[in-house]
């Protein structure tokens, strides 16, 4: 079938029934003529048909990408005017807040609160990059007498861009912000659950002046476009955000191509509760660190430790407040969590809390999935506190990805930090304690790349953001994200006033 086309001047209405997969500045259908259904998962409901992206379509998109980066204009901009590109996609995404919110809920069933936050802070991403961009430079470096050495940055190529379902939007401006600050042109394989925000933020792209190919979008299955733009020899870095098993075998598949890559794995981070801790701020926080996008955050605090002195006292209150959570239609401002992103993953997370019983856990709260009035064919799980849990069982190791946290005892610094440290993960990490020296210490040996110390937030644009171990490796969201995004190139000339002739022949 030949591909319909066209070209993306204005986004117009973002609610439709079939949505486009965007190559070369241009909507078009599946070479194949294939779509797949997206799903609003609080309701269980079909919203929208996606354009299904097969290898013939990753390879015009990847082709559309290579034109644009080695032929096109926009690495070739003065950088203020790529600057003025990113703040525009940044106006047009302000001005239409409240649709591009709505269709982050609809396509997520995230909670309006939440949607909220996130599509604020991918505007934010913009704006942060088209200001660190123009600030971005290259470095003269210390050389003998006669020689002369800088380093130019130049950027990478094209970057293929994986990204997961749990911000959809968040994620997609984490990665095309940077890359296009950058030079870069990319292609972006949206998560196959949450597809139509990424499309949208490509569309807002060509309307606020990025030229076609820069950004490209092909929705598509993970295990066949995404291992193809992994692949293939004219994609020059991959960025990922997903799974760490995913990110192994990202990481397998780039190394024959020995492309750049980055990658936000998963994670199961600690919480860890002193004594001395405030109380309300720590309960506050806790709670907001584990349940806060219904606990499907790759930094989700999701293993809290609490002091023996204070774990009565503490637990009492959050298990009082996590009752008090409001889960249900996510479109009511008073919501607190929405609902889970698929059937697939409610049963992930119900599985998880089983083992936990099997193993001996307590589930102090929650445990089971539920079904709020008028969103009974969505898929719902009850914020749910597990204690007496030990360190072996599978529900303190592995990533559940829901609104469960495991509740452990602790008695001092030293024991705690052994244990925080006790995963193969290394993403996240929170501090409750009024001792600033305690604060630092503890900070210092937690092998995580992100220690929050008495924040429920865990990054604004600017913060560095990544993991240590089995997380991944890269920083996001940072102003060396750029530098991920280019390449160091070093320019050594002669200046002295006689030539050289070191084989002196
Ligand atoms: P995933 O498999 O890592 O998927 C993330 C992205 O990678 C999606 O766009 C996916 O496409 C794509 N993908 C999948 N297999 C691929 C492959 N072989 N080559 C290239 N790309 C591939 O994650 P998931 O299956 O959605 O979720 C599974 C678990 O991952 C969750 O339960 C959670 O524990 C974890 N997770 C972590 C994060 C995080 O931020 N760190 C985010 C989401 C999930 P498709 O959507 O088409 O499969
Ligand atoms: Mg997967």
């Amino acid at each position: 079938m030949e591909m319909t086309k066209e070209a993306i001047k204005q986004v117009g209405d973002m609610k439709r029934e079939h949505y486009a997969m965007i190559i070369n500045g241009e909507r078009v259908e599946s070479s194949s003529g294939s779509t797949f259904e997206t799903f609003n998962p609080a309701k269980g409901e079909v919203i929208a048909t996606i354009a299904k992206a097969n290898e013939e379509d990753a390879e015009k998109a990847v082709q559309a990408a290579r034109q644009a980066f080695d032929h096109g204009k926009w690495r070739k901009y003065p950088v203020g005017k790529r600057a003025r590109v990113l703040n525009k996609i940044a106006q047009i995404m302000r001005s239409r807040f409240d649709e591009l919110v709505e269709m982050e809920v609809l396509n997520s069933g995230k909670s309006v609160g939440a949607a909220q936050v996130q599509i604020n802070q991918s505007i934010e991403d913009f704006e942060f990059y088209a200001g660190a961009i123009v600030g971005h430079r290259g470095e003269v470096n210390n050389m003998p007498y006669g020689f002369f050495n800088y380093t130019h940055k130049e950027p990478v190529g094209v970057c293929a861009q994986i990204i997961p379902w749990n911000y959809p939007m968040m994620m997609a401006a984490w990665k095309i912000a940077p890359a296009i600050a950058a030079g870069c042109s990319v292609v972006i394989k949206p998560a196959s659950l949450t597809p139509i925000t990424a499309i949208i933020l490509n569309e807002i792209c060509h309307e606020a002046g990025v030229p076609e190919g820069v950004v490209n979008t092909v929705p598509g299955s993970g295990a066949v476009v995404g291992d193809y733009l992994v692949k293939h020899e004219d994609v020059n870095k991959v960025a990922f955000t997903g799974s760490t098993p995913t990110g192994k075998d990202i990481m397998e598949k780039a190394s024959q191509t020995l492309k750049r890559i980055t990658l936000e794995l998963g994670g199961k981070s600690p919480n860890i509760v002193f004594e001395d801790a405030d109380m309300e701020a720590a309960v506050a926080g806790s709670l907001f660190g584990i349940f806060f996008n219904t606990g499907q955050s790759c930094e989700a605090r999701s293993r809290m430790f609490v002091h023996e002195d204070i774990y009565d006292e503490f637990m009492e209150k959050f298990i009082e407040k996590t009752q008090k959570l409001q889960t249900g239609n996510p479109f009511n401002k008073g919501t607190h969590l929405g609902s889970i992103i698929s059937q697939e993953q409610l049963e992930v997370i119900d599985f998880y809390v089983q083992s936990a019983i099997e193993d001996g856990a307590t589930i102090a709260t929650g445990g089971k999935p539920m079904y709020p009035e008028g969103f009974e064919d969505g898929y719902w799980y009850e914020p749910t506190v597990i204690t007496d849990v030990t360190p072996d069982m599978k529900v303190v190791q592995e990533e559940i990805f829901g609104p469960v946290v495991v509740v452990e005892k602790f008695k001092d610094e030293k024991e705690v930090i052994k244990r925080a440290n006790d995963t193969k993960y290394g993403l996240g990490s929170a501090i409750w304690t009024k001792d600033q020296g305690r604060a630092t210490r503890v900070a210092h040996q937690i092998q995580a790349g992100i220690v929050m110390v008495n924040s429920p937030f865990s990054a604004f644009p600017g913060t560095p953001f990544g993991g240590y171990k089995q997380s991944g490796f890269g920083r996001e969201l940072t102003v060396e994200t750029l530098d991920l995004y280019m390449e160091d190139k070093s320019v050594l000339s002669y200046y002295g006033p006689k030539p050289l002739n070191p084989f002196g022949v």
